[in-house]
C-alpha cells in the first residue's frame, strides 16, 4: 500500500455517520484518528480500515473537554503524523419540546456539538498554518432550519453553520477550507434512538420520513461519507465556507 499523504481526525468515529466517514477517508489514502468518547469502542472501525489496508488509530477523547482534546491532537500527530484534515462529527440528542428542556439538555448539546467543534478546530488549525493546507468539515443537519422538540440541536447545529463560515473567511489565506454538510433523515443509532423515544417501530419511522424525502429513500452514512470525502480532497479547494445539504431532495 502506498503511505498514506495526509492524515485525518475524524471525531464521534466509533459508529454511524462517523464510521463511514473514516472509511471512506481511510480508503481514499488517508490516515485516520479515530476518536470517541471510550477508545475501546472505536476498535470496529479501526479493524474494518485495517482489514481495508488502511491506516487507522484508535483515540478515546471526549470532544468537549479542553485537555482531552489537546492531549487527543498531540498523540494524533505523535503517532500518525500532523492532522491537516478534521472533520467535526460527534454528536448527541437531548431532545424535548422547549417547555420541558432541562439546562442539563441545553448545556450537554452546546458543548459537545459547539465547543466540540470550536476545541478540535483550534487545536489542529496550526498543523493546517503550518502545512498550507487544510480542511475541517462539520455536521450540521437539516434541523439547523428549525425542528419540533430540537431547540437545543437545532441551534447548535445553525450555530456550526456560522462557525464554518467564520473559519473559511479567517483560514481561507493559509489553504484551509471549511464547510458544513447538513445530512436529513439518516439511518443510524442516533435516529434508531429518536424512533424508540416517541415510541414509534423504527421501521415505520423510516417509511414516514421516507415518505417526504425527495428521491424515494433514506439516506445512509455512507451518503454524508462520499459528500465529505470530496470536500477534503485535494481538489475541492476552492469550495469554501458552504452547506451541503445531504438529504435526497433541496433541504429533508
Ligand atoms: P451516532 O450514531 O449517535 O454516533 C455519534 C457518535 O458520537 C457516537 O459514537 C458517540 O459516542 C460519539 N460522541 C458523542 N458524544 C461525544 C463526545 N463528547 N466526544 C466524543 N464522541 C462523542 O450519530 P450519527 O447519526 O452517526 O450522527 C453523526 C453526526 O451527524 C452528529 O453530529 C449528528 O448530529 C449529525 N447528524 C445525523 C443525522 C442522522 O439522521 N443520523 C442527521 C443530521 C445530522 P457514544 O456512543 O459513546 O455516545
Amino acid at each position: 500500500m502506498t503511505q498514506p499523504s495526509r492524515v485525518a481526525i475524524v471525531t464521534g468515529a466509533a459508529r454511524g455517520i462517523g464510521e463511514a466517514t473514516a472509511r471512506k477517508l481511510a480508503a481514499d489514502g488517508l490516515a485516520v484518528a479515530v476518536v470517541d468518547l471510550d477508545e475501546g469502542a472505536c476498535a470496529n472501525t479501526v479493524t474494518a480500515i485495517h482489514d481495508a489496508g488502511g491506516t487507522a488509530l484508535a483515540v478515546g477523547a471526549d470532544v468537549s473537554d479542553a485537555v482531552q482534546v489537546a492531549a487527543a491532537v498531540e498523540r494524533v500527530t505523535a503517532e500518525l503524523g500532523a492532522p491537516t484534515v478534521l472533520v467535526n462529527n460527534a454528536g448527541v440528542l437531548r431532545d424535548n419540546l422547549l417547555f420541558k428542556m432541562s439546562d442539563d439538555d441545553w448545556e450537554t448539546v452546546m458543548a459537545v456539538h459547539l465547543r466540540g467543534a470550536f476545541l478540535f478546530s483550534r487545536a489542529v488549525q496550526k498543523h493546517m498554518v503550518d502545512a498550507g493546507f487544510g480542511r475541517i468539515v462539520s455536521l450540521s443537519s437539516t434541523s439547523a432550519l428549525g425542528n419540533r422538540g430540537q431547540a437545543n440541536y437545532a441551534a447548535a447545529k445553525a450555530g456550526l453553520q456560522g462557525f464554518t463560515k467564520t473559519l473559511a473567511i479567517e483560514l481561507g489565506r493559509f489553504g484551509i477550507t471549511a464547510n458544513a454538510v447538513a445530512p436529513g433523515f439518516i439511518v443510524t443509532d442516533m435516529t434508531a434512538a429518536t424512533a424508540a423515544r416517541v415510541g414509534v417501530d423504527f421501521a415505520d419511522f423510516q417509511k414516514a420520513a421516507i415518505g417526504q424525502i425527495p428521491v424515494g429513500r433514506a439516506g445512509r452514512p455512507e451518503d454524508v461519507a462520499n459528500t465529505v470525502s470530496f470536500l477534503v480532497s485535494e481538489g475541492a479547494g476552492f469550495v469554501s465556507g458552504q452547506v451541503i445539504y445531504v438529504a435526497g431532495g433541496p433541504r429533508d
